[in-house]
């Protein structure tokens, strides 16, 4: 261990934090990714207090309506008809069962009710049966958003006539590194359906994945993606990678925690006011960990025991460890 002398250090935060910004370099992202551990998380937590009351979490519930045999090669994604993981494809749910599962989460406390498909892109009659969908959500008093693949301009605008709130798409990780995950379809074929989104009025949901064999450079550089994007996402999740046996990456080391709530930290301070959602991979994760997370600025996250077709933790278990931590359900 090096021994360097004491040395008093700044604690007030850096004149741009806390300011939202639109011209973060990976360069800049990269130097909160390479700050003392203890400075970026005090950075964080300045940020989070100036537009969130700390104790409050957003809670949404993600059901799979449309499960497996998607046609894209995701290398993360237990769901590719690519891969044999054991997940088997089926039909899109009928709208009473959807709408039961929708009553069960408000019951529960979430406030947002999330509907993924495994498509590439909806066909239009498809599309017909997820705004219906879409209608019965909200008229339960929930928070409503889908994901489900690319969208066409007049997709977007039927969806938010439906009542659409977010939609999530997400650009998984750099520009650099994508092609490594996805090869059906790329980066920009992303950013075009998230400005078709933002374009019909719809709220933007889009975070990445960590874990996935990325380097440090290319977190940094999602990260400074979605802050470069013309309007924040108003919602960002980010996830850990679950390995899931029969995709690619199931046998990529896992990510070093730290690193995980480093990623959390930066994206707190870059989007200062995106709720940040702590994603798919806490069923791994230890409420210590957790508790991290949120000190670094994360402020959201995942309610039920499944997310599409990973596990997440139990209802039960969140409870507790929210009581634990003091944490409370923001309201919609
Ligand atoms: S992440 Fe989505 S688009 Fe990719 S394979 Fe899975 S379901 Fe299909």
């Amino acid at each position: 261990m090096e021994i360097v002398p004491v040395r008093p250090q700044s604690h007030a935060p850096t004149a741009q934090d806390g300011e939202p910004r639109h011209d973060w370099t990976r360069a800049q992202v990269r130097a909160l990714f390479e700050l003392q551990f203890a400075e970026l998380i005090f950075r964080a937590q300045n940020v989070h207090r100036s537009y969130f009351d700390p104790a409050a979490v957003q809670i949404s519930t993600l059901l799979s309506v449309k499960t497996g045999g998607c046609p894209e090669d995701c290398a993360y994604c237990p769901q590719s008809a690519r891969y044999d993981t054991g997940v088997r494809a089926e039909k899109l749910m009928a709208l009473d069962a959807v709408l039961a599962e929708a009553r069960a989460a408000k019951a529960a406390g979430a406030s947002r009710f999330c509907m993924g498909a495994a498509w590439r892109e909806p066909k239009d009659r498809d599309l017909d049966a997820v705004c219906a969908m879409v209608e019965g959500v909200k008229a339960l008093g929930l928070e409503t958003c889908a994901t489900l693949g690319m969208l066409t301009d007049a997709q977007a605008r039927r969806l938010k006539t439906a009542g659409l709130d977010y939609y999530n798409h997400n650009l998984d990780t750099s520009p650099e590194f994508y092609g490594d995950i996805i090869t059906t379809r790329c980066y920009q074929d992303r950013l075009d359906t998230l400005a078709r989104v933002r374009e019909a009025g719809i709220h933007v949901c889009c975070g990445g994945i960590v874990g996935m064999g990325e380097s440090r450079d290319d977190r940094a550089g999602m990260i400074a993606t979605l802050a470069s994007l013309p309007v924040h996402p108003e919602s960002v999740p980010i996830n850990m990678l679950v390995r899931v046996a029969g995709t690619p990456l199931a046998d990529r080391p896992p990510l070093d925690t730290l690193e995980f709530v480093r990623t959390i930290a930066a994206a707190r301070i870059c989007l200062p006011r995106s709720v940040v959602r702590l994603s798919a991979g806490r069923e791994d994760m230890s409420e210590e960990m957790q508790a991290l997370c949120f000190l670094a600025g994360a402020n959201s996250i995942f309610y039920g025991p499944k997310l599409l077709t990973t596990p997440n933790p139990g209802p039960d278990r969140d409870q507790r460890m929210m009581a634990r931590l003091g944490l409370r359900a923001m309201r919609a």
